[in-house]
């Protein structure tokens, strides 16, 4: 239960706060009752340490979506955690440079 605190007509609780219907105040749900929702989310286990994709360069590379025989390729390095052990890898990314299909092989 609310009361708008500009008119003091009751405000109906809509999903984004109390509205008041009578001169169209809002006030949003999260200041309404004070509290504002934090969900804590755990980091993923793999991620992307850098991508080079501005040093990319034109290779001959078959694509698998289209069979141009060029694409770009660019290398990127994952670090991820398997079984407590962590470790670093490459990756090779390719684009075509036709129909720009992307895939990527460990390399
Ligand atoms: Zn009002
Ligand atoms: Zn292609």
């Amino acid at each position: 239960m609310k009361f708008c605190e500009k008119c003091g007509t009751y405000m109906q609780e809509t999903k984004d706060g109390f509205v008041c219907r009578k001169c169209g105040n809002l006030v949003q749900a999260s200041t309404a009752n004070g509290t504002i929702a934090t969900k804590k989310e755990r980091p993923p286990a793999i991620y992307i340490v850098d991508s080079l994709e501005d040093e990319s360069m034109t290779v001959s590379q078959v694509c698998p979506e289209c069979g141009n025989g060029e694409a770009s390729r660019w290398v990127s390095s994952v670090s991820g955690e398997h079984a407590g052990i962590r470790r670093e890898r490459t990756i090779e990314h390719f684009r075509c440079t036709r129909c720009s299909h992307s895939w990527s092989k460990p390399s």
